[in-house]
């Protein structure tokens, strides 16, 4: 994680008369009180119970819901300074993940003077040869290989690892027990090896809904998916379609095994729903495609119904989100699939802060954590999207600069 910029630590901010959402699951607070005091919440509970401190600034956030700053678990950019800020910091995006490319992306963005959101890294992805995407991979072809991989990348600044579709079980174990040793989680995207294969050898991350598929496909269907696409990992684009399109998602045994193992083992499910969102009639998009989303979605109901913690990626950009709405259309998803706003926006939050590793500082607004925080018009347990109706955002207890309708600005 990058270094954030701090505010005075005598600077003292009071925000007061907002709903409070403070991550942690329960219903909303009414009229809540909060207290910065530097780059801390120092006070939070309902404003009759809360002492506002001589020469604190007072912030009337009246008709305003006031959330931790949000997660975002898959998020790519390429050296640039202005995507993370417009795209993700004055989205309410206070942290992000890019999961599996070379730190030289963000060498530029890490080195800027900007108010940047705070920056996970993994390093590039590890995959097997021949590697889907050479320029953003590590090439692995041996177990000491992904040991080494794994000791370089943390040694680099790596707070997570990301594995690659074409690496095998073998190397996935071996890259598993390296990060497991340094503290760090794996998270990997599947297409060749099953989800729960890939589980039971140490992975606590699943990036995209997708990755799950061979593991509930017809026998049949999961080979030959496999042999086609480890041919030509391109047809990776069409075929998960055409396997989603077969899945049978309720009685299906190997569903209900992959789902009760998915909560035994708490993997962290960051689904990108919105990047194979497929709507009849739109974008040419096919039956087999149409079909097929409707029953990512159902399995990620499953999930979500079944206890699984569900966080929120954006993949950056989405078929039917603007740019910069990737995340909230993720969110929208969710809450379509059927998971309760409250639900979401804990996964937007705290889950992602502990799958950041950083859940003890971060992804909650409670008394003594970093004030990173998100205030939006009306209430978004009502409607997710107002999420979106961004009012300001505060990272490290200093007022991001530039949102519209600030009430800081006051
Ligand atoms: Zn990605």
């Amino acid at each position: 994680m990058n270094l954030v910029a701090s505010p005075p630590t005598d600077s003292t901010i009071a925000i007061i008369g907002a709903k409070l959402i403070d991550g942690r699951g329960g219903p909303p607070a009414n009229d809540a009180c909060i207290v910065i005091r530097g780059d801390r919440i120092a006070d939070v509970g309902k404003r009759t119970e809360i002492t506002i401190p001589d020469g604190a600034t007072v912030i009337d956030a009246a008709g305003k819901t006031v959330l931790p700053g949000f997660f975002d678990t898959h998020f790519h950019s390429r050296h640039s300074v202005e995507q993370p800020i417009k795209y993700e910091l004055h989205h309410g995006i206070t942290s992000f993940r890019d999961p599996g490319h070379p730190f030289k992306y963000y060498e530029t963005l890490l080195s800027s003077n900007a108010l940047i959101p705070r920056v996970f890294l993994c390093g590039g992805h590890l995959d097997a040869p021949p590697a889907v995407w050479p320029d953003q991979a590590e090439v692995i072809t041996s177990n000491a290989e992904a040991k080494q991989a794994v000791a370089s990348h943390v040694a680099n600044g790596a707070s997570a690892i990301k594995v690659y579709f074409r690496l095998p079980l073998e190397q996935i174990r071996a890259t598993c027990n390296a990060a497991q040793q340094r503290n760090i989680p794996v998270t990997a995207h599947l297409e060749l090896v099953d989800a729960d294969d890939a589980i039971k050898a140490g992975v606590i991350g699943v990036e995209h809904i997708t990755s799950f598929g061979t593991a509930i496909a017809s026998d049949d269907l999961s080979e030959r998916f496999k042999s086609i696409v480890s041919e030509d990992s391109a047809a990776r684009r069409e075929w998960r379609f055409r396997l989603w399109a077969q899945v049978q998602i309720e009685n299906n045994p190997k569903v209900d095994d992959l789902i009760d193992l998915i909560v035994k083992r708490e993997v962290f499910v960051s689904p990108t729903l919105a990047i194979f969102e497929r709507r009849q009639g739109e974008k040419d998009a096919t039956e087999t495609e149409v079909t097929a989303f409707k029953n990512m979605m159902a399995f990620f109901k499953r999930c979500y119904q079944a206890g699984a913690k569900v966080v929120v990626g954006s993949h950056t950009a989405a078929p039917y989100a603007s740019r910069g709405k990737a995340f909230l259309r993720e969110a929208e998803l969710m809450v379509q699939a059927g998971m309760e706003p409250i639900d979401v926006l804990t996964a937007a939050t705290k889950n992602g802060a502990e799958f950041f590793g950083v859940g003890d500082r971060l992804g909650t607004i409670e008394t003594g954590k970093l004030a990173d925080l998100v205030i939006v018009d009306g209430d978004p347990t009502g409607a997710i999207k107002a999420i979106d109706r961004i009012a300001d955002v505060m990272i490290n207890g200093q007022w991001v600069p530039g949102l519209p309708n600030s009430v800081s600005q006051q």
